[in-house]
């Protein structure tokens, strides 16, 4: 058996962090007897260079050939003056729509070699933190309604959400369904004092629940979220939220990981094929300079083996991989502080060794 594995580096520190990723799987895959057929196909600034359009139709064709596929990230100052349904940012939602992934699976663990640059005071953070942020994808404001129009003042700029019962119920149904195989705590967060869709919202949540009388649920308003998450993070197992909501709070919980270099994800849908990616950008400022930390990639490689492949020994590998290198000490740039680092190539390398 072969998975075949569409690779979409975009654009920025995408291929240098998608080749390490690629490497390391080729290790893994070579101890554990997994083959892998790799594609790439282009997507993002690079895409709008060498076809016009930021997702091409064979992208899109090939993603939906692959059993899997592991993204790097899209965008960057060249294609910033293009306006907004030419901008490489409108390939992610695209192929995720193609793709049918309404479900974005964000892990932010603590590593306890890494408490040291965690922003956060020791004692907040003495007992770790391991939680997994399910962010609706493919509907909400992003998707919504939008346009300029006259209004009062002049010239206005509008945004909708809207979210249905169906979407919410089965972002919601995952959520309760990984809270089971986790520590059985959900919080589902909202904006219900304000919101008409975050109350439909809240009302399904208490609606599901009955079904699951094993997770501990509760509510809990985004704003308060947003301090919760610095103030005690440990409290949080799995989160769910919406689209907008999802973005913002899981790159908080990034940063309170050490790095947004460090957190992976995966987007799914109701079928096994899903998108692997770091959740960072593209990282103009360091890209081509051999220094991106590709640890959010390789753990995403490392989903991917898990979700879509259910090769768990394999993913498990690259897990411990990570964590044995870095309570060796050893860093990556965005983690170094100032002290010696190692470069993206590197760090792969250690990544390697220690599998
Ligand atoms: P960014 O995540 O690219 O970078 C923010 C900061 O984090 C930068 O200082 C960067 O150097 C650093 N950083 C990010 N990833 C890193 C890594 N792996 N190792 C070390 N440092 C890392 O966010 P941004 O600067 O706001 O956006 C840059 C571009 O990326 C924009 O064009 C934006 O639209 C795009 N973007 C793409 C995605 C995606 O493809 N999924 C997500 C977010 C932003």
């Amino acid at each position: 058996m072969t998975y075949k594995i569409g690779l979409l580096k975009g654009d920025g520190i995408g291929p240098e962090i998608v080749d390490s990723a690629v490497r390391v799987l080729q290790a893994v895959g070579k101890k554990r007897g997994i083959a892998f057929e790799f594609t790439p196909y282009l997507i993002g600034g690079i895409a709008i260079d060498e076809t016009g359009e930021p997702l091409p139709q064979a992208t899109i064709d090939g993603c939906l050939a692959s059993d899997s596929v592991l993204l790097g990230a899209v965008g960057g100052p060249k294609w910033d003056m293009l306006s907004g349904n030419q901008r490489p940012e409108k390939a992610l939602l695209g192929i995720r729509e193609k793709m049918g992934l309404f479900t974005n699976l964000r892990p932010a663990k603590l590593y306890s070699a890494l408490k040291e640059e965690c922003p956060l005071r020791a004692d907040i953070v003495a007992n770790g933190f391991d939680m997994m942020i399910v962010r609706e994808l493919t509907g909400g404001i992003y998707f919504g309604e939008r346009g300029y129009r006259q209004g009062k003042y002049g010239e206005e700029a509008y945004d909708t959400e809207a979210y249905s019962r169906m979407e919410i119920e089965r972002i919601v149904r995952v959520a309760f369904e990984t809270a089971r195989k986790r520590r059985k705590k959900l919080t589902s967060i909202d904006k219900a004092n304000v919101l008409e869709t975050s109350r439909l919202w809240r009302k399904i949540v208490h609606e599901l629940a009955v079904e699951y009388p094993d997770v501990e649920v509760s509510d809990m308003l985004v704003d308060n979220a947003a301090m919760q998450l610095v103030r005690n993070p440990s409290q949080f197992d799995v989160v769910v939220t919406s689209n907008m909501f999802g973005d913002i709070l899981s790159d908080e919980a990034s940063q309170i990981t050490g790095s947004i270099g460090m957190l992976p994800s995966a987007s799914l849908g109701s079928g096994t094929r899903g998108l692997y990616e770091p959740i960072h950008g593209s990282a103009p400022d360091i890209a081509g300079q051999n220094k991106a930390n590709p640890i959010a990639t390789i753990l995403s490689a490392s989903m991917m083996l898990l979700y879509a492949f259910n090769e768990k020994s394999a993913s498990e590998d690259i897990v411990n991989a990570v964590d044995r290198v870095l309570e060796l000490g050893y860093r990556t740039a965005d983690l170094a502080r100032g002290k010696a680092s190692l470069s993206t190539t590197e760090m792969t390398d250690k990544i390697i060794e220690n599998l």
